[in-house]
């Protein structure tokens, strides 16, 4: 909870921004959605072993409930058209992680990989990027920590 909450006599005083901020980084929902090897080590952080559930993280089946879209494994110019009307299905707020070299900057399909987007922030915008080929788990799991702290300072009603 944020500093400005207090409990006094049982009530809990805060500002209605930071409530809602609470809720949604306490629900970081991200699309079931896995292109190439990244996929394998997102797969790997759903796994029982980190337990992401802790932090409110749910894959959901459908873009239309969820939060996040992790972009997790090498962006072709034939799915990146697929990758923008994903996000664009998603309910607004809505969030992208990049997921390893592939999909921050064309990793290792740089140079000769005539056939890849040189990084996924050429089709949509990017909150977080995560390095490696591929990033671990844990790396995966420090990126969604980053972006409840985004979450938390947002002001979504302005009055
Ligand atoms: S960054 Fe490496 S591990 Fe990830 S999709 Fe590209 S080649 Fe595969």
């Amino acid at each position: 909870m944020s500093p400005e909450m207090s409990e006094e006599g049982g009530v809990i005083v805060t500002k209605l921004n930071d409530l809602l901020n609470w809720a949604r980084l306490s629900s970081v929902w991200p699309m079931s959605f896995g292109i190439a090897c990244c996929a394998i080590e997102m797969m790997g952080m759903y796994a029982s072993t980190y337990d992401v559930d802790r932090f409110g993280v749910f894959p959901r089946p459908s873009a239309r409930q969820s939060d996040v879209i992790i972009i997790a494994g090498t962006v072709t110019f034939k799915m990146a058209e697929r990758i923008k009307r994903l996000y664009e299905q998603m309910p607004e707020p809505r969030y992208v992680i990049s997921m390893g070299s592939c999909s921050n900057c064309g990793g290792p399909y740089w140079q000769h990989g005539y056939h890849v987007v040189k990084g996924v922030d050429r089709v949509i915008p990017v909150d977080v990027y995560v390095q490696g080929c591929p990033p671990r788990p844990e790396a995966l799991i420090g990126a969604i920590l980053e972006l409840q702290k985004k979450i938390e300072t947002e002001q979504l009603i302005t009055i």
